[in-house]
């Protein structure tokens, strides 16, 4: 493990995700030139106040994928200068505008006028790339780096990023890498080689347990839950695990078989309380082409994974209030699937608010909770939270539900680095904490001992130490 700054030609610096898993932000310096990889938000952690980038010197932002915690500072950024064009996959180029107007809806006093200029800044600089081609990025000083993008399987248009440095050095970023478990979409492959990795370490310390298939895990909880009546929450980003749930409870409801499975879910609602993750189902169905085979062999079969008879969508804001009030007075079954993953903002705030303190209520947490989130505290056990102001006291049942992680476990990250035709001399761990990067990264050095491996953790450490 090394903790010494990296003998090459370029200079990596990170202004989020070092020590956690929010507010991916790296920067690659080469020269006078930097390419940044990803802006995004922090969650939970607390941010720094400004984004110590000078966009001058930015001659191209590459983003991995549209989780608002790798874009969310764009607006920032381009309102600091940035004019370098911006470079994703064809998907992501889709899914960014979307997201960032849902963002800049929810957090600015003046959403109209903040939503347009950075629309209008993302239809000029906005470069969507293919898969798997490479593309040339020519650098101030004359000479030329080489980006391709690769699927990373994590959500719609994900990517990881292999750059040809001018001196031939080949880095790799993985961004997020998938779990491989989605039906929706296929698992990312390996890159054929990297000199440098930069890898994500999210469940750097965990394995997801093997077993029954995740939508059977989900079809007991959920048959379970419905004993005692009450709803069933399902906090869920709006991209990605929103549009797995989906695919999952269409291949439920496509297996009910028995009498009582059928007097189970037969009416049962399943609402997408969620105007993004409704957007951003559509995203999905449009690009059915890069879905799973299974996904693809559903749709031949007839059947639609994304877009079935129980499910309802809910747009607008009185139809969502009075769906909170009625399911608060009438205690009637009801998956709900909301936006809000952290259970922090989004729509599933008004529900939890509600029904938290009834105990026929279901609480599925079926994603990673970042510190500081109030989905860590419930995860934690905690039985009384604030939210929005409100203490909120918990009664309802709190289940974890870990095949949805949309991340890689330490066997998946082990098995990105295995697929290579040789290890990397480098890796540089990023985007999970501590404890996740320490412990990954003794895997990787047991398997390799040759190998370099960095935690951007430590780095970052012994920079705040010899800064204060
Ligand atoms: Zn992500």
């Amino acid at each position: 493990m090394s903790n010494s700054s990296t003998p090459n030609t370029f200079q990596l610096i990170h202004h989020g995700a070092a020590r956690g898993v929010t507010g991916s932000c790296h920067e690659l310096r080469l020269g006078r030139d930097s390419l940044l990889i990803d802006c995004g938000q922090f969650q939970g952690e607390a941010a720094p106040a400004r984004l110590a980038v000078s966009p001058a010197r930015v001659r191209a932002l590459l983003l991995t994928h549209a989780h608002i915690d790798h874009i969310g500072r764009l607006p920032e950024l381009l309102s600091c200068g940035l004019n370098a064009p911006i470079y994703c996959s064809e998907a992501t180029a889709l899914l960014v505008p979307v997201m960032l107007t849902d963002a800049l809806r929810h957090s600015s006093h003046d959403p109209r006028s903040a939503i347009e200029p950075v629309l209008q800044r993302l239809r000029h600089q906005l470069h969507p790339l293919p898969f798997a081609q490479w593309q040339r990025l020519p650098l101030s000083d004359g000479s030329v780096l080489y980006l391709r993008l690769q699927p990373a399987g994590h959500i719609l248009g994900s990517a990881y990023l292999e750059l040809r440095l001018p001196d031939g050095q080949l880095m790799v970023f993985s961004g997020d890498l998938g779990s491989g478990r989605s039906a929706l979409l296929p698992a990312s492959l390996s890159p054929e080689r990297a000199d440098f990795l930069v890898l994500e370490s999210t469940y750097g310390d965990r394995l997801q347990p093997q077993g029954e298939p995740r939508h059977r895990q989900l079809k007991t909880v959920v048959e379970r839950s419905l004993r005692d009546g009450g709803a069933i929450l399902i906090p869920a980003f709006s991209i990605g695990r929103t549009q797995e749930l989906l695919c999952d409870l269409e291949q439920i409801l496509s297996e009910v078989s028995s009498r009582e499975e059928q007097w189970c879910w037969r009416d049962l609602p399943v609402v997408i309380d969620s105007p993004l993750g409704a957007d951003v189902t559509r995203l999905y169905r449009r690009f059915r082409r890069v879905w799973h085979k299974e996904a693809q062999a559903r749709l031949q079969a007839g059947r639609h994974p994304l877009d079935f008879s129980q499910c309802v969508t809910i747009h607008d804001h009185a139809a969502h209030e009075s769906l909170v009030h009625r399911l608060q007075q009438s205690g009637e079954p009801a998956i709900i699937v909301a936006g809000g993953g952290m259970c922090q903002g989004g729509r599933i705030v008004d529900y939890l608010k509600a029904l938290l303190p009834d105990a026929r209520t279901d609480l599925l947490l079926v994603g990673f909770q970042a510190q500081g989130t109030p989905g860590r505290r419930l995860q934690s056990g905690c039985r009384s939270l604030w939210l929005e102001g409100v203490e909120v006291e918990v009664q309802a049942h709190i289940h974890h539900l870990q095949g949805y992680s949309a991340h890689a476990d330490q066997a998946g990250l082990l098995r990105f680095v295995e697929g290579m035709a040789s290890p990397p001399a480098v890796i540089r761990l990023v985007h999970g904490e501590p404890e996740a990067q320490q412990s990954l990264a003794a895997c990787l050095m047991k398997r390799w001992p040759q190998m370099r491996v960095e935690l951007a953790a430590m780095m970052q450490a012994a920079q705040t130490e010899s800064a204060g």
